[in-house]
């Protein structure tokens, strides 16, 4: 049966893909070796280098955000090596499994999936590898799974102050163009993104900002690469064009995601998802529910993950809601699987469209018999309408 009006996407990605993008990308593909792609091309390399805030490169690959993460670690590492990874939640554990299935060795910080990573334990860590065999250390910044931030800047202070050489590697596939990133600021060597989050667009572009130090490290990294191979890259990037072929339309939606971003100003992009977060888990707390994020400060503007009371099924609430309000909400993932759902608040994205899906969710959990206390899409409506926007210029 037809269903009116729009559905909700309220998962954590991908995100609802705005007009504008969908008709940038609804242009007819062009030749990517012919004269009119070198414009396409370059505005989107350089694009992105606003965006990650970096003044070095940045690859683009025709992939969603698994094959960056595989990208940055055939780069710069080699057959054997050891990698520091954090356990902040299921990413962090899928880029890990991803290490040892190409041969490397991973250590894992074990975490409580409650919180972002631990800059201590990581700094003890390194200082505990005297003879600096480990090549990289790896850190989700926006963990999906569980919605907490990773404080990136202080992971790089925990670094120097071990006084290690690894590089700093940085999973910002559903961060990045929502919660504030700094590549260069904070000594980030690699940065992995993705497109089908707080960039708006559909999957199927993923990318690596590198590090003068990595693309260095990558000259003498012997795992074997091809597709990923960073210099193959580089050499037709300089004049905006692609070894292979490129996703030619995502890059025509690329660049119109880059543009409405600075049209926004991304401190506006950024505090607009931090101050949704705060009015969601409002909600959340007026439910009578507990945010899996327990860290103050660390909480993610990109996503709420919320605790089912226990005993009681996340996906059977989910499937409810699905059914009676036309909303996806994110699943709970492997160790909190069916125990917690994920409300998506990221991307184009405001405060009326905020108040449907927690209208959604609040009348999800009574026709699911979800035990609760009415009132959180309330508690919400009353945080909006108390913090009104405080527009920065945009830039
Ligand atoms: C979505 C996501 C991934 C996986 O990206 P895919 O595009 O699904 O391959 C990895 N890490 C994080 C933090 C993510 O949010």
């Amino acid at each position: 049966m037809r269903k009116a009006g729009r559905h909700f996407l309220q998962i954590p990605g991908p995100s609802a893909v705005p007009d504008r993008i969908l008709r940038a990308i609804s242009a007819q593909t062009i030749d990517h070796r012919g004269p009119d792609f070198a414009e396409v091309g370059q505005t989107a390399l350089e694009g992105m280098r606003t965006i990650f805030k970096t003044s070095g490169p940045v690859i683009i690959y025709p992939a969603s955000g698994t094959g960056a993460w595989e990208a940055a670690l055939v780069n710069i590492a080699s057959p054997g090596d050891r990698v520091l990874m954090y356990e902040t939640g299921h990413f962090a554990f899928m880029w890990q499994k991803m290490a040892a299935k190409l041969g490397l060795r991973p250590e894992f910080i074990e975490g409580d999936w409650r919180g972002g990573a631990d800059p201590d334990a990581i700094e003890a860590h390194l200082r505990a590898d005297t003879n600096h065999e480990i090549k990289a250390v790896c850190v989700v910044h926006n963990e999906t799974s569980t919605g907490s931030v990773s404080p990136i800047a202080e992971v790089r202070r925990a670094i120097d102050a071990a006084g290690h050489p690894a590089l700093f590697m940085v999973d910002s596939i559903s961060g990045l163009a929502s919660v504030d990133f700094r590549f260069d600021e904070w000594g980030v060597d690699v940065c992995i993104s993705g497109s089908q989050k707080g960039l708006m667009l559909p999957p199927g572009l993923s990318f690596n900002a590198v590090s003068e130090k990595a693309l260095e490290v990558a000259k003498t990294a012997t795992m074997p690469r091809s597709y990923w191979d960073w210099h193959d890259m580089l050499g037709p990037n300089a004049t905006g064009y692609f070894p292979y072929t490129p996703g030619t339309n995502l890059l025509y939606g690329l660049n119109e995601a880059i543009a409405m971003l600075h049209e926004e100003g991304l401190d506006n992009v950024f505090a607009r998802h931090q101050r949704h977060g705060t009015a969601t888990r409002k909600a959340v707390r007026a439910w009578g529910l507990d945010v899996l994020c327990a860290r103050q400060g660390q909480e993610s503007g990109v996503l709420t993950a919320v605790m089912m009371p226990d005993g009681q099924s996340a996906d059977a609430f989910r499937a409810t809601t699905l059914e009676h309000y036309d909303i996806s909400l994110g699943n709970g993932l492997s160790k909190v699987a069916d125990r917690v759902f994920r409300i998506g608040h990221l991307g184009d994205f405001n405060d009326l469209m905020l108040m449907a899906t927690l209208s959604g969710v609040e009348m999800g959990l009574a026709q699911a018999g979800v035990t609760h206390s009415p009132g959180g899409a309330q508690a919400a409506m009353d945080h909006l309408r108390e913090t009104p926007v405080a527009q920065m210029a945009a830039e």
